[in-house]
């Protein structure tokens, strides 16, 4: 029996036993590896991180996607970063208020794997009519695009190799120029039990930008380490005072069907843990 081991942390870490070894291939960019485990289904590591599992993809997913999708009226073009996987793509077109969604993601081998190994999580998103896809660096499409959002997520890895550049300064500036006047931009934030650093810099480069920045959480059981955060940054703070009232209309007008995500979930997503709120408050004193 073989055993992966992650290599997120020092000195801390999961292991997945490998029923299947299905794929590994350095891109040119990272080390894609893709393997079958008897709990969590089949998983994807990039560079020894886990990126994502059959099992518990929905959580991340449906989050991630739906609390800026349904706090936005009516969003019609939206901007995705990273996301090779097809996950966050398959939920945005959930919505029939999309027209065009924008992927931009550095490594073709990541959606080409996906495609092949992981069916379910573009369930055909690829091959939508509103979709298009642009493989590039996220920083500089987002740099080099006149191009407007009504929602931008960026679903990347950590900030280490390729996505680094997608926590920098630099690129929330970029993102921000890109916004609609009704605007909203959420990010992938780590977990801050471990990486409250990560956290804390988020923070201080989403001040200046966005009229309202925060945090939501997700308890995702493969990004190890209690919840998730997810970045909040918004055009204005109107949006994120959504009633639950609108919430529940929008998620039934638009159809939409989750298993994680529930709009008493979406608004309760907001209320931070004290450890987390209380290094927010520090870091904007
Ligand atoms: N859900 C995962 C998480 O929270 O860690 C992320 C999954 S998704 C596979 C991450 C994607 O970001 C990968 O496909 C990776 O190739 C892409 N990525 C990393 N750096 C990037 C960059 N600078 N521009 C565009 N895509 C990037």
């Amino acid at each position: 029996m073989s055993l992966f081991v992650e290599t997120l942390y020092r000195g801390y870490g999961q292991a997945f036993q490998q029923s299947a070894q299905c794929f590994s291939l350095d891109t040119g960019f990272q080390q894609l590896s893709i393997f079958d485990n008897p709990i969590l289904g089949r998983v994807m590591t990039l560079d020894g991180v886990v990126q994502t599992t059959e099992k518990d993809e929905f959580i991340y997913h449906e989050m991630l996607t739906h609390v800026p999708m349904l706090a936005h009226p009516n969003p019609k073009r939206v901007l995705i970063i990273g996301g090779g996987d097809g996950g966050i793509l398959r939920e945005v077109l959930r919505h029939p208020t999309v027209e065009q969604v924008i992927l931009v993601e550095i490594d073709a081998a990541v959606i080409e794997m996906a495609k092949q190994y992981f069916p379910a999580h573009s369930a055909g998103a690829f091959e939508d009519a509103r979709t298009r896809i642009v493989i590039a660096d996220g920083v500089q499409y987002v740099n080099e695009s006149k191009e407007m959002f009504d929602v931008i997520i960026s679903d990347s890895t950590d900030p280490y190799g390729p996505g680094e550049v997608l926590f920098s300064a630099d690129f929330y500036t970029a993102i921000r120029a890109r916004l609609n006047a009704v605007g909203i931009f959420v990010a992938q934030n780590g977990v801050p039990f471990f990486q409250l650093d990560e956290l804390k810099d988020t923070v201080q480069r989403f001040a200046p930008l966005f009229v309202d920045s925060t945090f939501f959480t997700a308890a995702v059981p493969t990004y190890i380490g209690g919840v998730m955060a997810l970045a909040w940054g918004a055009t204005d703070a109107s949006l994120r005072q959504t009633s639950l009232t609108q919430i529940q209309a929008r998620y039934a007008q638009r159809g939409v069907h989750t298993r994680y995500y529930t709009p008493q979930m979406h608004l309760a997503s907001f209320a931070l843990p004290n450890y987390i709120a209380q290094a927010i408050a520090a870091t904007i004193a």
